[in-house]
């Protein structure tokens, strides 16, 4: 395996990273103080990103994507989590109802749903936890039953990431008379539903949401994957799992680039704090992690390009790079001194940012079991 980039990642790279340091960085600071971003903010950011490239990335490009392999996409990924990684969480999960809608095979639908979302003018989100429904997601209690042309959906989702300024969701719920679980794509506009704020530690401008749906009518023709939504829902973890991993790279790096910067300047006695070994002992730690943390990643993404299922790869590398930036993170806290813990530097928000990876998307007890159930052969769950 060679993880060497080539040219054009490197030149992917780079564009990504002059683009996102003209226009986003500037926005970070002042918008993670206001928390959760609301439709009209997230609408500008996502549409800065979608004309850059970001969102359709991975989409062939008869789909309206640019078709890009998943290694050059998590390239664009790291860059834009290294900038920020709340816009980076909704970015991940934006184009879920796509998704759904192109594996239903409905050409309509997918040009109904899809298409404005890799546009840039409608947002989605994924819909799967419910208040009693975290780590396993077959128990998923969410129905919808068929009622003439419509399907009448009953049911509370919590932490939904983009949920409260979504204008699609997919929706992964029970229906009547389809065996397991099916995928249903729900329009706000068409198929309205009360939404309401979570506050949490980390990831603040990005919105996690409770939806509730009351006798919600949703069009029939919205029903995707029926009967096989968990098994496709399944399989979406294995890509989320791999760029929430390098997503937590791009945290790391950006704690070890403050890290190197501040260390160099600070002056404790009579010399920078680049100069004390143990200092020293703790930049080490920081670039050992980041960089295994990145090629676990990147194995992942190889895995994945090879077109084969990569679920002990992705699952290690969520578990891997999630756990490895909240210690990296301390440590470039720990290296600032109280200025670490100040909102005029990027270490405590890493910190809390970081913190928060090691949740969604399967815990990392979760990513453990996955990983020993691979080489086992056992399933502890
Ligand atoms: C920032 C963020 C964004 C999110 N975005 C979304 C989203 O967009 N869509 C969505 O559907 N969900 C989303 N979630 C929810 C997330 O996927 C769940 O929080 C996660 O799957 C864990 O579920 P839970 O929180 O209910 O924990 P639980 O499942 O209740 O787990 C609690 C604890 O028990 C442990 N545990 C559970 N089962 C086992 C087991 N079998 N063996 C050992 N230990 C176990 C867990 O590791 C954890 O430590 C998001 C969560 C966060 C924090």
């Amino acid at each position: 395996m060679d993880f060497a980039l080539t040219e054009e990642q490197k030149i992917l790279r780079d564009n990504a990273r002059r683009f996102l340091e003209k226009e986003i960085t500037p926005h970070v600071q002042a918008e993670e103080s206001k928390g959760p971003m609301d439709r009209a903010m997230a609408g500008v950011f996502i549409k800065k990103l979608v004309d850059f490239g970001f969102v359709g990335g991975p989409f062939p490009a008869e789909r309206g994507g640019s078709g890009l392999d998943e290694q050059s996409y998590g390239v664009m990924t790291e860059e834009l989590w290294r900038v920020w990684p709340a816009l980076g969480v909704m970015v991940l999960v934006y184009p879920a109802p796509a998704s759904a809608a192109f594996a239903s095979g409905n050409e309509a639908l997918a040009r109904r749903i899809a298409a404005p979302i890799l546009k840039g003018e409608k947002i989605g989100c994924g819909a799967i936890t419910e208040p009693n429904v975290g780590s396993n997601p077959r128990e998923v209690q969410t129905t919808a039953v068929r009622n003439g042309d419509h399907y009448l959906v009953n049911g509370t989702k919590v932490w939904i990431t983009n949920g409260s300024v979504a204008d699609f969701v997919m929706c992964v719920c029970k229906v009547k008379g389809e065996p397991g679980l099916s995928q249903l794509i729900i329009e706000k506009e068409v198929s309205p539903f009360r939404t309401r704020e979570l506050d949490k530690l980390g990831l603040k401008a990005s919105p996690t949401s409770e939806l509730c749906f009351e006798n919600c009518r949703v069009p029939a023709e919205n029903l995707v994957v029926p009967g096989k939504g968990l098994k496709q829902t399944l399989q979406s973890f294995e890509r989320a799992r791999s760029m929430l991993a390098i997503g937590a790279v791009g945290i790391s790096q950006t704690c070890l680039e403050a890290a190197l910067t501040y260390a160099g300047e600070r002056q404790q006695w009579g010399k920078p704090l680049a100069g004390h070994q143990t200092i020293q002992h703790m930049i080490a730690e920081m670039d050992t992690l980041t960089d295994a943390a990145r090629f676990i990643a990147y194995r992942a993404f190889y895995a994945m390009d090879q077109g084969k299922r990569a679920t002990r790869e992705t699952s290690m590398a969520k578990y891997y790079c999630c756990e490895s930036a909240v210690k990296v993170a301390s440590l470039g806290l720990q290296i600032h001194g109280a200025y670490g813990l100040s909102k005029e530097f990027p270490l405590e928000r890493c910190f809390r940012d970081a913190r928060t990876l090691t949740i969604p998307d399967g815990t990392s007890e979760i990513q453990k079991l996955i990983v020993a159930r691979e080489r086992l052969g056992v399933s502890a769950f």
